[in-house]
């Protein structure tokens, strides 16, 4: 591989390139403050202005970047790209350069770091258990995480407030929590402040009926220079007094550049009785949303909560898990306690035997009648899923493209809602309670003892449509 030296203002080209093919504002709001990092022979290091534009970078527009440069050196580089703000970084491009550009930097933030350590701060509320380090970061919450880290990383500017919104339990109080406790760190002296949506609504009220003074109130929550605001949905409804007041509130605070995070539990809009020049202020900076957990990230948050309950769950076990537990991260957490504990209470090793009576009447909550399974929602899964029918299931073929679609819904309607023997035997065109009885243990053992992933995966698949 040739050793010929990159031109110097490469990045430059390429970012001249790039706004030719791309559009100008795309260029100018996630590319232009991009720099060439560190260069090897074979890799690029790009340093983007924050956590959440590296992301945004690094997944649609890492090709293009790689094809620009391969168009203008005609070398195929392997790029990576990190979150570098700019006033900390340390030059070290590599010997590929002609020459070091001038560039000083001055770190003005270990100068702030060192002033800071003079003051302790006040009542926070913060949680230090939820953090960045034992956040696990999968598909449905890696742009929420990104953008978290951002803020951490330019509070006050970029994105603000930036307003964190999905379901319950998929991580949003841990986020604020993060963002809080990392910010502390940084800028000791700085009054950060959690609190939910309703602690401001009573602490207003109180104000208000206890004649308290107003003036303190809005002196305290004018004063914050963060304030991570968590289910912001609680404000709608009749409470105009109390949005106003957060409404001021809120355009003080913004005004003087401090940092506001919020989280709800849906998008503002969707926010009922929620005035609307509130929610053009909440809707103002960037709004992120985290889904439910998808198998991977499942699968990731068990392992690493399962080691910190310092418990020993081999990869069968992990996905076992995954597999009944599809609804959010608070209940993952919740199985897994249910499981150490019928361990510890039965002074038994963990077994897949274990997890599955631990699991059961996590099961049954589940079947609330909101999400009411019948058998037939069951038998239409198992046909689509298996490409078959319910004549077929029904019917007395004994192909084994037929027999294991058929097995597999006796096992669903013994396992998600509990039919009896007889009775599955009776839907299922008539047959006998042993029959059914094999049909269960058969799917049973394929899945834990033959590792069956062709099952494992068509399980997986009813069973998320069956609790999404
Ligand atoms: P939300 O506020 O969205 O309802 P929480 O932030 O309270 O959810 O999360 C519920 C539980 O799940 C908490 O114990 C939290 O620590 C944990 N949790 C959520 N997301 C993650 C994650 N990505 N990694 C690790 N733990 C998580
Ligand atoms: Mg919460």
């Amino acid at each position: 591989m040739s050793r010929e030296k990159l031109p110097e203002n490469l990045w430059e080209q390429v970012l001249a390139t790039l706004e030719i093919e791309l559009d100008q504002s795309i260029v100018a709001t996630w590319l232009n403050k991009t720099r060439l990092f560190e260069t090897d022979e074979n890799r690029l290091l790009i340093a983007c202005q924050d956590a959440y534009a590296t992301e945004i970078i690094k997944n649609r527009y890492s090709d293009l970047i790689q094809k620009t440069v391969y168009d203008l050196t005609g070398k195929k580089f392997r790029f990576s790209f990190r979150s570098q703000p700019e006033s900390t970084e340390t030059i070290t491009k590599g010997p590929l350069f002609d020459q070091l550009p001038s560039q000083t930097t001055e770190n003005s933030q270990q100068i702030t770091a060192a002033v800071n350590l003079q003051t302790t701060p006040r009542n926070t509320n913060l949680n230090p258990n939820y953090t960045f380090d034992n956040f696990v970061v999968g598909n449905s919450n890696r742009v929420a995480h990104a953008a978290a880290m951002s803020v951490v990383e330019n509070p006050g500017s970029v994105y603000n407030p930036l307003l964190i919104y999905g379901g319950t339990g998929v991580g949003k109080t841990h986020l604020l929590h993060a963002i809080g406790t990392d910010l502390q760190r940084k800028n000791q002296n700085w009054q950060i402040t959690y609190l939910t949506s309703e602690k401001f609504l009573n602490d207003f009220i109180d104000h208000i009926r206890n004649t308290k003074k107003m003036s303190d109130f809005r002196t305290m929550y004018r004063s914050m220079d963060v304030l991570l605001m968590d289910d912001v949905q609680f404000l709608g409804g009749n409470k105009e007094g109390t949005q106003e007041e957060f409404y001021h509130t809120f355009n003080e605070l913004h005004q003087a550049g401090r940092q506001i995070v919020l989280a709800s539990d849906r998008d503002p809009e969707e926010i009922e009785g929620l005035a609307s020049r509130l929610i053009s202020r909440l809707r103002g900076g960037l709004m992120v949303n985290i889904g439910m957990p998808d198998y991977e990230t499942r699968i990731a948050i068990i392992i690493t909560k399962s080691a910190e309950l310092g418990m020993t769950l081999d990869p069968q076990m992990v996905e076992f898990v995954a597999d009944l537990t599809p609804d959010n991260i608070r209940e993952i957490e919740g199985t897994l306690l249910k499981i150490k504990s019928l361990a510890l209470a039965q002074d038994e090793p963990i077994t897949l035997g274990l997890i599955r009576s631990a699991l059961q009447d996590t099961r049954s909550t589940k079947r609330s009648p909101s999400r009411k399974i019948t058998p037939e929602t069951i038998l239409n899964l198992v046909t689509q899923t298996f490409d078959t029918t319910i004549k077929d299931l029904c019917g007395r073929r004994r192909k084994k493209e037929i027999v294991i679609p058929r097995q597999m819904a006796m096992f669903l309607l013994r396992n998600e809602i509990g039919m009896n023997l007889e009775d599955i035997g009776r839907i299922l065109g008539g047959r006998d309670h042993t029959t059914v009885m094999h049909g269960c243990e058969k799917i049973s053992s394929e899945i834990d003892e033959n590792h069956n992933n062709y099952l494992k995966s068509q399980l997986r698949i009813i069973r998320e449509t069956l609790y999404s």
